[in-house]
């Protein structure tokens, strides 16, 4: 059985009921994050919480509980998986209403769901080879920023990345990358790392954060600014980051070669770093 938390309690993940009444099912109207954990240590749980915390202030929504009692949930979830390598879900909503109605209701509690789950990291193997990612329009909302659970302009990304054989999708709005369906992007171009920089137009992702410090602390250039569609198709690396991809090198664009065609040094010295950085942490 998988444990969940719902609402303070923990209870098998099968017997969570949630009323149709509830603004996460009707509106989409929540929030989520996805924490990571390695031997069963989480990995940039502060982070993670932080992030949560803006997201919630953003969409104004209230929860009483602290960033401590939210950290021994997702360490309780985590410590009931047999798997020592998985990931912690944890969205709130909105709640449940008495009706349904557009405007915040008044005097309704949040509503708190998380569970974990394995995770299969991406072995050594597929990383040397590298993955294919394909572009798209990104049709997104202009908040990006928010970690919303409202997620169908990426669940149709996705599924259009995976009929395409791809790992993801690289999605682009007025002729600048932005971000994938779900993990971001960097560029290495004559050996200068470049990612679009963290404005409402993309999520400022946790491993996106990691790798640009990584990154610094290797001595290499990275900069925060607008990348081309072109500047895209004609760079020497691709990698995307994300919690469950960590930091992965895309050496296809659209069945094109990217560089020549294999995972380049500049994400080896990075990947390397991130490595070492989850076994120390
Ligand atoms: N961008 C989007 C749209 C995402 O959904 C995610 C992961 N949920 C990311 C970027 C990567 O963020 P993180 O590194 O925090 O997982």
């Amino acid at each position: 059985m998988t444990l969940a938390y719902w609402n303070g309690t923990y209870m098998s993940l099968a017997d969570v009921k949630v009323s149709p009444l509830d603004r996460g099912f009707l509106f989409a109207d929540g929030v989520y994050e996805v924490v990571a954990f390695y031997d069963r240590r989480l990995f940039q749980l502060d982070e993670h919480l932080a992030r949560l915390e803006r997201s919630l202030r953003e969409i104004r929504i209230g929860t009483d509980i602290s960033r401590e009692e939210l950290a021994g949930v997702f360490r309780h979830l985590m410590d009931d998986l047999p798997s020592k390598t998985g990931t912690v879900y944890l969205q709130v909503t909105r709640g449940a209403a008495a009706g349904r109605a557009h405007p915040f209701p008044a005097g309704t509690a949040a509503s708190l769901l998380a569970f974990a789950s394995p995770l299969k990291r991406l072995s050594e193997s597929e990383m040397e080879l590298g993955f294919l990612a394909t572009t798209s329009p990104d049709i997104r909302w202009q908040r990006c920023d928010i970690k919303a659970i409202a997620l169908l302009p990426s669940v149709l990304a996705a599924q259009d990345a995976k009929e395409n054989g791809a790992l993801e999708t690289i999605m682009h709005r007025d002729g600048l990358v932005t971000e994938c369906a779900s993990s971001n992007v960097f560029i290495v171009r004559d050996g200068h790392i470049a990612t679009p920089r963290a404005d409402n137009r993309i999520l400022n992702g946790i491993n996106r954060q990691v790798a640009i410090s990584l990154a610094r602390n290797l001595g290499l250039s990275v900069e925060e600014r607008d990348v081309s569609l072109e500047e895209l198709r004609s760079a020497d690396e691709i990698w995307i980051t994300s919690t469950t991809k960590e930091i992965a090198p895309m050496t296809r664009l659209d069945n094109a070669p990217i560089g020549d065609g294999r995972p380049g040094p500049l994400w080896r010295r990075v990947r390397q770093a991130f490595c070492a950085l989850i076994d120390q942490a």
